[in-house]
């Protein structure tokens, strides 16, 4: 990284910020601003070519030794000095890689250090063998963020970039959860927080970004059952919990269909049923959990109090009680509009094509940062044509081509220069405001 010393103000100030850049790049800059068209972002995208083969190969390095949520010791270390520092510790094995001014107003680049407990089923030689699997694309998105922040540090940008190595978004306590407001992220004085995720529904070359929420608020309810055990024989001087959970199962699927907008998405899954353990043994109790999404926080409260109605009052028909507990998750993930309108320039400048935003009922902990950030997750195309029954996120053989490396971290270059261009004051999105 170039030291302060070593900085170069080749715009002047910028309504009091600066663009900082190195002796080499600003060389490499006048020949890129006569060759091109000069911008920021065409010289970031210039280098970060230079990167994604190293890229690739530590993609197929974190692929092949996952770690689950609470345990991304080496993961985070590995990534770290792929960036050229060990960043400061946060929210357990999580980390803050800083590049650029060391104090002043930044943009944060998030990416996901954990993988799945999943038995990994791809062919390829750098398959995991340890019981977990990058089946998620995080391995896709940290080796990403390495050549994007390489790219920053050579290159130089508009404000200094936070690459932000979150621990456990697919495990409870969230990773997200724990950074929002933590002293460490506060201290980065972030304006805007960036992410780009992989979506086999969406085609390769293409990049889904939209203003306004994307991903669900998402809730866990337990509903316990109990009733009085006994002998399959000899029901009628029992209270069966298995008859009565599956009326509540049943009951339940009304709540979506009669109680809810039509016009607001909501889901309600039941997921696991726990009864007895013999075929020959009525039950005492049945345990039943499933997930609660929705989009608007009015539906997301009378839903939840209408489970546990709907569960109590179902159970007492059959002299049984039913107790439902929630456990909150992640917001609604909200877009911001101004990051949204600038990154689809942006997006369109790196060569890809910006398609209607994907909107679905899935869930993400890069919610949490849209409570304290403006913020912006963008879906970037893995998926292939006629490629409907290839195995999608989740999936154990889920494995995004090797290109995928560089399109993300193209991705994640567009959106922090479009977030500059937005904290910046006095610019406006789409007007290229980061020409020197
Ligand atoms: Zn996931």
């Amino acid at each position: 990284m170039a030291t302060p010393a070593a900085l170069t103000n080749l715009g002047g100030t910028n309504n009091g910020y600066c663009f900082w850049l190195g002796q080499a790049a600003v060389t490499a800059a006048r020949r890129s601003v006569a060759a091109s068209a000069g911008t920021v972002l065409a010289m970031l995208l210039e280098a970060v070519g230079q990167e994604v083969p190293t890229a690739v190969a530590l993609r197929r390095e974190l692929h092949a030794s996952p770690e689950l949520g609470g345990y991304e010791i080496g993961t985070a270390s590995r990534v770290a000095a792929a960036l050229g520092e060990s960043g400061v510790p946060s929210a357990t094995t999580g980390r803050l890689v800083r590049i650029g001014a060391a104090s002043g107003p930044s943009v944060a680049i998030r990416a996901e250090l954990d993988a799945l407990p999943l038995t990994e089923q791809t062919p390829v030689a750098w398959a995991s063998q340890n019981g977990a699997s990058h089946s998620c694309g995080h391995d896709v998105h940290l080796a990403a963020l390495t050549a994007a922040g390489r790219a920053v540090r050579g290159v130089g940008g508009p404000l200094p970039l936070v690459a932000l190595l979150q621990p456990r978004e697919e495990s409870q306590p969230s990773g997200a959860q724990d950074l929002v407001g933590s002293p460490q992220l506060e201290a980065q004085d972030v304006r805007a927080m960036i992410a780009a995720h992989v979506h086999p529904h969406v085609a390769c070359g293409q990049v889904s970004v939209g203003p306004g929420p994307v991903n669900a608020a998402y809730d866990e309810v337990t509903i316990t059952i109990r009733g009085r055990g006994g002998h399959a024989a000899y029901p009628h001087v029992t209270r069966d919990p298995v008859i009565a959970a599956a009326h509540v199962i049943l009951a339940l699927q009304h709540l979506i269909s009669r109680r809810t907008d039509p016009m607001h998405s909501a889901v309600l899954t039941i997921g696991t049923v726990q009864a007895g353990a013999a075929a020959n043994v009525i039950p005492e109790q049945v345990v039943l959990t499933g997930s609660l999404r929705t989009f608007e926080p009015a539906d997301r409260a009378s839903l939840r109090s209408a489970v546990g109605a709907t569960a109590g009052a179902t159970a007492e028909a059959y002299e049984c009680t039913a107790q439902a507990t929630f456990t909150q998750g992640e917001p609604v993930l909200d877009n911001d509009a101004a990051l949204a309108a600038a990154a689809a320039v942006c997006l369109t400048q790196a060569g890809f094509r910006v398609v209607e935003s994907l909107r679905s009922c899935g869930s993400d902990d890069f919610a949490y940062y849209c409570t304290r950030y403006p913020s912006l997750m963008m879906f970037v195309g893995v998926g292939q044509p006629g490629g409907t029954d290839t195995p999608g996120l989740h999936h154990p053989a889920f494995l995004p081509r090797e290109e995928a490396v560089g399109d993300v971290a193209r991705a994640m270059l567009a959106g922090y220069v479009a977030a500059c261009s937005v904290v910046l004051p006095g610019t406006r999105p789409g007007e290229d405001p980061l020409r020197f």
